[in-house]
């Protein structure tokens, strides 16, 4: 039977959880939570320093940055002979599922009414560039650009429409796979 990935780890692929989490923990971050995930979720900065061939001081960054915003915390256990402390480090799975939750849900809205807005209205632009405006502006320049009295055209939003429902799509996708965490 094929091992279930780890929700998580599904979630990384996502290229907006992706930013969004680089935004929180810093440009090692994305490698540094997978390592964690893919070594059980309990890891020394050492142990993750190792694995991928940076200086211990890089991945105890990553570890600040992320505890900061309570998507990674450590248990720390004292070493009786040595008397040195050592910090094992875990992901907070609840905190990453609200926190990109949130981001989503602002992210949905902002998308949806862009979406609706292209929906409602009908842009009419110069093909020189000069300008974009509204059916009723248009109409008022009488369909000729102000600036060089070129001939105003439909704007195409196709292209605009497919990429917003390209992100909804993966904001649904997220939301799925958040629901089994
Ligand atoms: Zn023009």
């Amino acid at each position: 039977m094929a091992k279930k990935t780890d929700p998580i780890l599904q979630l990384i692929e996502l290229p907006f959880v992706r930013d969004f989490l680089t935004q929180k923990g810093g440009e090692n971050a994305i490698p540094v939570l997978k390592l964690v995930l893919e070594m059980g979720n309990a890891v020394t900065d050492e142990q993750v320093a190792e694995k991928m061939g940076v200086k211990v001081t890089v991945v105890r960054a990553v570890f600040n940055r992320l505890h900061f915003w309570g998507i990674a915390d450590y248990t720390k256990t004292r070493d009786e002979n040595t008397g040195w402390w050592t910090y094992t480090w875990f992901l907070v799975k609840e905190k990453i599922k609200e926190a990109v939750l949130e981001e989503l849900k602002e992210r949905e809205e902002e998308l949806r009414k862009k979406r609706e807005e292209l929906d409602q209205f009908m842009f009419f632009v110069c093909p020189e560039g000069h300008v974009r405006e509204p059916f009723e502006v248009a109409m008022e320049y009488d369909f000729k650009c102000p600036e060089c009295s070129a001939e105003l055209v439909p704007l195409d939003t196709d292209a605009e429409k497919a990429s917003i429902d390209k992100e909804l799509d993966d904001i649904w996708k997220a939301e799925r796979i958040l629901a089994e965490i």
